[in-house]
């Protein structure tokens, strides 16, 4: 009786047992890279999963957050200044000398007295990474704290000023486009402690003298969204609205020397030009 138990319990465990068993088969994987026989995308010369269609390339990301790619131009990283020179004066507009600001344990400082810093390379559709700090026993108020800013094309300023408690007029304030538009939020650190810029930057277009695109601006500051595609309205200017006065579409990036102690570190650029992107 026991044995025929057992022979019940085995044929009715059967059926269970198949599956498993037939799941070693392979199955037929979808081997289908896309299609030619789909409708073709509005305003594109592709089908819908078209199996001609450019891959992107492959970039390798960092290895920690915020560090730079592996398609990115590495403009400091923590070493040297081979990558700048001494910008436009303010007072003298020259220019192109060696480095004058300060090099210090993985980051650089803005010296009082001296000039801007100036990309050698130049770049005009470009992601930048920047992270800057204030001094932690900041002094001043207003626009004389802590002023410095990334200026692109050596005329769109992005404001860099300590924001922290400090009130300033608004479109001057950190992550401002300068004299336009002040940022979404205000997500500044204390000073001693790093902040950091993403920017996305679309040169402005020119036909002759007339603006065909202005140059738009997509920031993060520590991640948080400050400008998303907003049309920056000309070069940065003080107490006067700006304009477009045409210009190369590469130019150096700066940084401003605004005769505080700024300090900046990690920075580094992807040169956007080539990519399929959206008219704008
Ligand atoms: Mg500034």
């Amino acid at each position: 009786m026991r044995r025929i138990l057992l022979a019940v319990a085995a044929v009715a465990t059967l059926p269970f047992i198949v599956p498993f068993s037939g799941a070693q088969t392979p199955k037929k994987e979808n081997h289908d890279l896309g299609f030619k026989d789909t409708p073709i995308l509005p305003g594109l010369p592709y089908h819908v999963h078209d199996s001609d269609r450019p891959h992107p390339k492959v970039v390798t990301p960092a290895s920690e957050p915020g560090g730079p790619p592996s398609d990115a131009i590495v403009l400091f990283d923590g070493h040297d200044l081979s990558h700048w020179q001494s910008g436009p004066s303010p007072i003298t507009k020259k220019g192109g000398g060696a480095p004058d600001w300060k090099l210090e344990n993985g980051y650089f400082e803005s010296v009082p007295g001296t000039g801007d810093l100036a990309t050698k390379e130049k770049f005009g559709d470009v992601q930048l990474h920047v992270e800057w700090s204030e001094p932690a026993d900041i002094k001043g108020t207003s626009q004389n704290r802590g002023n410095s800013g990334v200026i692109i094309m050596s005329r769109y300023e992005i404001q860099v000023l300590d924001s922290y408690n400090s009130p300033t007029y608004a479109d001057g304030q950190a992550g401002a486009i300068y004299g336009q538009w002040p940022p979404l939020a205000n997500p500044t650190r204390k000073p001693g402690d790093w902040q950091s810029y993403d920017i996305v930057f679309m040169a402005p277009k020119f036909d002759g003298d007339k603006v065909v695109s202005p140059a738009y601006i997509t920031l993060f500051m520590n991640g948080v969204l400050m400008h998303n595609h907003q049309a920056s309205m000309g070069a940065m200017v003080y107490r006067q609205v700006a304009h477009y006065t045409p210009h190369a579409p590469e130019e150096p990036l700066l940084l401003q020397n605004h005769n505080g102690h700024v300090r900046f570190r990690n920075i580094w650029a992807r040169r956007l030009t080539g990519y399929d992107q959206p008219e704008h």
